[in-house]
């Protein structure tokens, strides 16, 4: 049991530092080009919790001056349908980055919409090139709420070379990219999923516990290493309050740092998103990368 209280890590401070540059960034882009960059969230069918997190993005939009739109796709829309919608807005030049919103209908083929997209308007990073180039270590669309989990812990300088990570959760959204990004941080990663046996053995082993499971409650405080660090990616509704996948207060005794939920990695998640679009706005950072990437596979 600890007698002190673990550091907060807060997202809002963060994301707000961001959201400012953003803007200023997004100011400046208007007034060479004469427009507001744009951003195409692509919804299907109606879907309350992705409706709750579509309004965030549109909202964090409006604040900073990007135009973002919602394209409304009825439920019932195919997978050729869809395609074909996406096809439009990589070729519309008012439009720099293009999310689609999951879950989608189970008819309709992720991986189809997914290989969709352009890679240079993917600004959260699913699209197979944007995935290959972070799995070698290249710049690339990184998935924003793993980059949120990653650049927080560097904004409250917890250096993670040599550590001891644990990922819980290996999707492709969130799971994976955030063990991919620790790599590349040089710690020593393992990621814990459903067939893992022994969850709390193995988490007890870890310095920095990241979790993206969706499990209220998952991680609990007498499962976690006496001065671990917790990233608690986890967003769920239970009895109408939202809490994330570890168990805050028993967490709290043990831990060194934590992320609060709500109020952690989500508010950066926002912030890092309007970045990536201000990128792919202006063909700089990783958009330039993929855009290279794109030509010498053309063999250009
Ligand atoms: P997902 O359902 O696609 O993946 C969940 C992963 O957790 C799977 O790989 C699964 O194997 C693993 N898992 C589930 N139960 C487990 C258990 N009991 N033990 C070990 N592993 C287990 O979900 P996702 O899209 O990766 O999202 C994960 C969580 O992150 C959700 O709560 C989601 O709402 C949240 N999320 C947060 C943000 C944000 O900005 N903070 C963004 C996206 C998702």
């Amino acid at each position: 049991m600890r007698t002190n209280e673990p550091l907060l890590l807060a997202g809002s401070p963060v994301a707000a530092e961001r959201r400012a540059a953003v803007q200023a960034d997004v100011e400046a882009f208007r007034r060479n080009r004469g427009y507001a960059p744009g951003l195409a969230v692509v919804l299907v069918g109606r879907n309350a919790p992705s409706a709750v997190y579509l309004h965030q993005i549109i909202k964090g939009c409006t604040k900073v001056g990007i135009d973002g739109r919602v394209v409304e796709i009825p439920g019932r829309a195919t997978s050729t349908g869809l395609r074909r919608e996406i096809d439009r807005l990589n070729r519309d030049p008012r439009v720099a980055g293009i999310i689609v919103q999951m879950p989608l209908p189970k008819h309709i083929s992720l991986r189809a919409v997914i290989d969709t997209l352009d890679p240079s308007k993917d600004i959260d990073g699913l699209h197979p090139l944007n995935a290959g180039l972070l799995a070698l270590g290249y710049d690339g669309f990184v998935p924003a709420t793993a980059k949120a989990a990653v650049e927080l812990l560097k904004a409250y300088k917890i250096d993670v070379d040599g550590m001891n990570a644990v990922v819980v959760g290996r999707s492709n959204i969130v799971g994976k990219p955030v063990a991919r990004l620790l790599l590349g941080e040089h710690a020593t990663v393992t990621t814990a999923h459903t067939h893992t046996h022994d969850l709390p053995g193995l988490v007890k082993t870890a310095d920095l516990v990241v979790v993206a499971a969706g499990v209220p409650g998952l991680i609990k405080g007498s499962m976690l290493k006496p001065g671990a660090v917790v990233v608690d990616i986890g967003i769920n509704v239970v009895g109408g309050n939202i809490v994330g996948d570890v168990e805050y207060d028993s967490a709290c005794q043990v831990v060194s740092a934590i992320t609060p939920v709500p109020g952690g990695v989500g508010p950066l998640t926002n912030a890092i998103l309007l970045g990536q679009l201000m990128h792919a706005a202006r063909g700089t950072g990783p958009a330039l990368q993929v855009h290279q990437a794109l030509q010498r596979m053309a063999g250009a």
